[in-house]
């Protein structure tokens, strides 16, 4: 019996070896395929923590009236979040039954969990817009202590400026679009790269140029069995993933 105890705790301690040598493990709009979760939700945020993902990501839209909430489309069942007021965007309901969280809610319930977040701001049609939601999330996450575990992604230039012109000291500021060579973001102050998987198998030498910079590197949105073994084989540092638990099953062979 007692052979038996100590042969499972050698395999945990492998297991949990294995997982933490390799590509950390991001769930994309939380961890959203659990059941009862939706993407975005409070409940996608406490699922990608309880299943022991290094980050959740999540999506940020700024209101008409300065609000800023949760939801990865432009719309949530057709009202268009930037040009709607807090009230209405508030009211919709989300494929689970939660209503779409605000920042403010989401970040509370972030701050009693140990999972790290991956911000993202949206390209908003307003540059000033988005000026104000940088200032704003940068704000409301240092008001729950976030400022350590929250790091910031976006496909907005612009915003990516003022996240590295801003965040504090220790988050990680990401760019999306995939059009910068790893170069050019150190030469703007950012972390890293956070590109499509198509992109890196594109140009798979953009991670060891990123790695001898000194930047990192984080793939989305990697789902396929196949992709996320290329990413684990090319020492990728973060994947970012609908289906957590099915990398992390990677990661412990
Ligand atoms: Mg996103």
């Amino acid at each position: 019996m007692k052979s038996i105890r100590i042969f499972a705790f050698l395999f945990f301690v492998m297991v949990a070896a294995a997982m933490m040598a390799g590509p950390k493990v991001v769930a994309h709009r939380g961890y959203w395929q659990a059941p009862g979760s939706a993407q975005n939700s409070l409940r996608s945020l406490v699922k990608a923590d309880s299943v022991g993902c290094y980050a959740s990501e999540f999506d940020v839209w700024r209101t008409r009236d300065g609000v800023l909430v949760v939801n990865h489309d432009a719309d949530i069942n057709g009202v268009v979040i930037a040009d709607a007021t807090a009230a209405e965007v508030l009211a919709q309901h989300l494929p689970n039954g939660e209503t779409v969280p605000t920042l403010d809610s989401y970040l509370a319930e972030a701050a009693t969990l140990p999972v790290r977040l991956v911000c993202e701001l949206k390209v908003h049609d307003s540059r000033a817009a988005e000026r104000r939601a940088v200032e704003e999330i940068i704000a409301m996450v240092k008001k729950y202590g976030l400022e350590n575990r929250t790091d910031y992604i976006t496909f907005s230039c612009d915003a990516f400026r003022e996240f590295i012109a801003k965040a504090p000291e220790g988050a990680g500021v990401y760019y999306l679009e995939g059009n910068y060579v790893p170069s050019q973001i150190k030469h703007m102050g950012g972390a890293g790269i956070d590109y499509y998987i198509g992109v890196m198998k594109k140009y798979p030498q953009w991670i060891k140029e990123c790695h001898d910079l000194g930047l990192k590197v984080n793939v989305w949105t990697v789902n396929k069995p196949e992709d996320m073994q290329w990413c684990i084989d090319h020492n990728v540092d973060f994947i970012t993933t609908n289906d957590p638990e099915l990398l992390q099953s990677l990661l412990a062979k």
